[in-house]
Parts: structure tokens; C-alpha cells; sequence
């Protein structure tokens, strides 16, 4: 039996009870990511950002995720260990409702990249400067999903070229093409 594929999926795991706002992991990522890299820092290009309100000693380091293009419609409030967190406090989307996980100049989506780099970082350098233990790197294995055997395609664009005429298919592959470069 063939084997499946692994990857490797890379978490933080973050524990708002120990996080203090210091906001160094902000510092580090945005000076990380800018260029020439170390050249400046500006939390506000940073992929973590932390929620912050003193009074309530609540603090949430977030990481910068998926755009999303549309404002939730409906919104939640969580109440843990008797503090209120802020609607979107625990989201990690670019939406148009904040200016979060905005590159500030070009209004362009950030999303943590986890440090990537060449060669590799040991962990990323949010948490090597969080000096309170409040971010946690690991690593685990995951099985990958499937993917198409070239095979398959071969297949499929035969079963394409019997349906439609070979004609009518690189038609449509030429107008696709075009499309995507305009
Ligand atoms: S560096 Fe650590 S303690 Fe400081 S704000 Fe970030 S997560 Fe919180
Ligand atoms: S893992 Fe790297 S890219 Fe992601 S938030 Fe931390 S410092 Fe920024």
C-alpha cells in the first residue's frame, strides 16, 4: 500500500494569563519583515498584534490569519475567568470593520509566515523574545490530503478532448490564459 504524505504543520500556542503587553513580539516581527530586513520597526507592520487594555489587565497577542473581504455580520463576547474580551479581540482576519493586519501604506493584508526563511529559524522570533513563556512554539505531523496524480489530468483533459473537440478545448485554454494576464 502506498504511503501517505506528511506535513508539517507549525503552531503558537499563546497564553493571554502570562502575556503582560510588552509588546516586543510586535517589535521583532515588524523589523523582521522589513526591507531591507532590520533596516525598521513599526508595530503596525506587525503579523502579531496585541490586544491591549490595561485597566482590565486583559492582553491578546494575535496572529495576523486569513483575509477576509466582508465584516462578520454577528459578533461574539467572551467572558473567561470573569474578564470581558472585546468583540474581535481572538480574531486573526484582516477585515474592512478594523485597521488590523494592514500593511499601513499600501492597505495590503499581512498574515504571519511563521518566520519563514533561509535557512530555517529555530523558532520564530516572536517567541524567542517573549520573556515571559506567554508564546509556545511546537511542531506536529499531519497526514496531507491527496493530491491529483498527474495521471488523473492526463486523463481528464483526454475525457475533455473527447466531450468538446480538441479545438474547442484549447479555445478555451487560450482565453483563459489571455484572461489571467490582463
Ligand atoms: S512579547 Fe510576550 S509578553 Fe510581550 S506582548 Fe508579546 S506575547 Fe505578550
Ligand atoms: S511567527 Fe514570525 S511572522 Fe509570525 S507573528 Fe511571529 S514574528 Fe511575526
Amino acid at each position: 500500500m502506498a504511503e501517505r504524505k506528511k506535513k508539517l504543520v507549525k503552531t503558537i500556542k499563546v497564553d493571554v494569563d502570562k502575556c503582560n503587553g510588552c509588546r516586543a513580539c510586535e517589535v521583532i516581527c515588524s523589523a523582521f519583515h522589513a526591507a531591507p530586513r532590520y533596516s525598521s520597526n513599526n508595530p503596525a507592520r506587525s503579523r502579531i498584534r496585541v490586544i491591549r487594555d490595561p485597566m482590565k489587565d486583559i492582553y491578546v497577542p494575535v496572529y495576523a490569519g486569513e483575509n477576509a473581504r466582508a465584516e462578520c455580520l454577528g459578533r461574539d463576547k467572551y467572558v473567561i475567568d470573569g474578564k470581558e474580551y472585546e468583540e474581535c479581540a481572538f480574531c486573526r482576519s484582516s477585515c474592512p470593520s478594523r485597521d488590523l493586519f494592514k500593511e499601513p501604506d499600501s492597505g495590503l493584508p499581512l498574515k504571519c509566515d511563521m518566520c519563514e526563511s533561509d535557512p530555517e529559524l529555530e523558532k520564530p522570533l516572536c517567541v524567542q523574545w517573549c520573556q515571559v513563556d506567554a508564546l509556545t512554539y511546537g511542531e506536529r505531523e499531519e497526514e496531507a490530503e491527496e493530491e491529483a496524480e498527474p495521471g488523473d489530468v492526463e486523463v481528464g483533459v483526454e475525457s475533455l478532448v473527447d466531450t468538446y473537440g480538441w479545438e474547442k478545448v484549447m479555445e478555451t485554454v487560450t482565453r483563459l490564459s489571455i484572461s489571467k494576464k490582463d
